[in-house]
């Protein structure tokens, strides 16, 4: 038996090597922790399912140091357009347009390209440990480690491996959730879908085929997704989902002659390489809980949504962006262990609306019917079909609250653009680095600040950034050039906003009067979580 004494193997052990492990054993390292993963497939997995990945996430891997792999694996993506059996839009995201973070809305990439880099960037890290082929059977904990038991698929043999904690980052039918018994909650989704990826020939483009570039193709008798599947070695990747209607079984659907009928129209065999087909089915299913003690779930292992709004992957990075900064907290001993409960209060509603959005886009284009198609085009035409909803944010947790409520713009990601600093033009989160920030517009001056917050903002470490106009000459301020920081703040009618080290905000301030506040709960909260 182990007491709290005795030294665990690894300071963190996560289950599974897909992209929420990988890029959680990387924010890990950063830190300095020593992390070791477990997963059952001899590689990574070759085979692409993800496609796209959105702004935030660009700025996530940005910030922690991983931008030129990001800038590398990730292309600008189109227009996403839905489109009725007559190739009459219904609707249309605007997918490149300028983003809170400063980029696109959404970028596009290959997701075996982006593992295989993240992979490489891993084995460069030497407090990283990936087993491959080693197959986790159980999980258990004490009050002061984890405990897993492996089996090493080469040698059948068992193992026993300890951390101080563990992350499930083990897929959707996740042995880490299975085994602590945590149950799921059916949001009511379920549809089967072909997925087919094909390798366009030498040359050829989209457009050579006459294909959308991006888009939803809602034809009752044949609900279809036309998607890039991003680029790899100079060849060009291309997705097509097919519906299965009611009439087909699964196992029709994935007979070699099915999938090259349903290619048949859009694409002909001499024009590329057939790499892949699967059938998917799409759920909608959330972990009614993500702790227990030392363990979390993360990524699949927590939610699964259908793919209509790209964002699965996107929300399992989320996951391990918002947990790793506050278990290192807790590992170091700055924080007390709840605070590791903010990261379920934090990220569970926000996944919920999340997949409650991707039905919603689903719903448009599930619809094997063509009187409830004509319906629902009409409703488009007609103007009364509901837009998508705004993006969510976090309405519980280590944010600024009043009356029991987040108070705007507590909650939300944080502005982020091309800044001027010192007579040189960059990213603003290379000049400011991530950490408690206090961001305050030209009108504020520090200096007016009562004595007290300036002890509460030194004493817990807060930075402060002046950010100034584009057209201010004061160049020891951030100059807002690309406009994406005053805007935000104007809109929000805030002149301070408190941005936490995972760049979401704690809270905004309208007034001097409102920033003593806004200071004075951040430290009450603190006091709270932290040491
Ligand atoms: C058709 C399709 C399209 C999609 N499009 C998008 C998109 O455009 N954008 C987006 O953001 N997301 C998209 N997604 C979702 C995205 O692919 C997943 O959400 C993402 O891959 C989940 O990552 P993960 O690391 O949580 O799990 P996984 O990638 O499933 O990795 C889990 C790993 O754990 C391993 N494992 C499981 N059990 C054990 C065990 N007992 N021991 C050891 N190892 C184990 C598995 O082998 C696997 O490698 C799409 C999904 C599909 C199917």
């Amino acid at each position: 038996m182990m007491n709290s004494e005795q030294k665990v193997d690894f300071d963190v052990i996560q289950i599974g090597y897909g992209p929420v492990s990988k890029v959680s054993a990387l924010l890990l390292d950063r830190l300095g922790w020593k992390v070791a993963t477990f997963e059952r497939h001899g590689e990574v997995y070759p085979l692409p399912r993800a496609v796209c990945i959105d702004h935030e996430l660009v700025r996530v891997l940005h910030a922690a140091g991983l931008g030129a792999l990001a800038d590398e694996v990730t292309e600008p993506a189109p227009i996403y357009r839905w489109f009725n059996a007559e190739w009459k839009e219904l609707l249309s995201i605007d997918w490149t347009a300028g983003s809170v973070s400063g980029g696109t809305e959404v970028t596009f990439v290959h997701q075996p390209k982006f593992e295989t880099s993240l992979n490489a960037e891993i084995k460069r890290r030497a407090n990283i440990f990936p087993f491959f082929e080693h197959e986790c059977i159980e999980v258990s904990q004490t009050d002061d480690f984890v405990k897993v038991v492996v089996k090493d698929l080469t040698s059948e043999q068992t193992k026993t491996y300890t951390a101080s904690y563990l992350i499930g980052a083990d897929g959707a039918n996740s042995v880490v959730r299975e085994s602590l018994g945590i149950t799921r909650t059916d949001l009511g989704f379920e549809a089967d879908w072909l997925v087919v990826d094909f390798l366009l020939a030498d040359g050829l483009t989209a457009k050579d085929l006459g294909l959308i570039e991006c888009g939803q193709f809602c034809n009752p008798k044949r609900p279809t997704t036309i998607v890039p599947g991003g680029q790899e070695d100079g060849k060009i990747w291309r997705r097509w989902e097919f519906m299965r209607l009611p009439h087909e079984t699964k196992e029709e659907m994935v007979q070699e002659s099915k999938v090259r009928e349903l290619l048949g129209d859009w694409i002909k065999p001499e024009q590329g390489e057939l790499v892949r087909h699967a059938l998917y089915s799409f759920r909608s299913l959330i972990s009614d809980s993500w702790r227990d003690n030392r363990i979390f779930l993360a990524g699949d292992a927590a939610h699964l949504m259908p793919p209509f709004m790209g964002q699965g992957m996107c929300a399992g990075l989320r996951d391990v962006w918002n947990l790793i900064w506050k278990l290192d907290a807790v590992m170091s001993g700055r924080a007390h262990s709840e605070f590791l409960d903010t990261y379920e209060i934090e990220r569970k509603p926000h996944i919920i609306e999340v997949i409650k959005q991707s039905m919603f886009l689903g719903s448009i284009i599930c619809i094997p019917d063509e009187s409830e198609a004509a319906k629902r085009d009409e409703m488009y035409f007609n103007g009364e079909a509901p837009p998508p909803a705004p993006f969510p944010y976090f309405v519980g947790g280590f944010i600024q609250h009043k009356d029991g409520k987040p108070k705007l713009p507590a909650g939300k990601l944080s502005p982020h653009g091309t800044v001027r600093h010192q007579r040189r033009t960059a990213r603003y989160d290379n000049f400011v680095k991530l950490g408690n920030t206090l961001v305050i517009n030209e009108r504020i001056d520090e200096e007016s600040f009562s004595e007290s917050i300036k002890e509460l903002i030194s004493e817990n470490n807060i930075k402060t950034v002046q950010v100034a106009d584009k057209t201010s000459a004061d160049d020891s301020h951030i100059s807002d050039i690309q406009g994406q920081i005053l805007p935000f703040m104007r809109e929000h009618g805030i002149c301070a906003m408190l941005v936490r080290p995972d760049l979401y905000i704690y809270g905004g301030a309208n007034s001097l009067g409102g920033l003593h506040e806004l200071v004075t709960d951040f430290c009450n909260d603190m006091s709270a979580y932290f040491k």
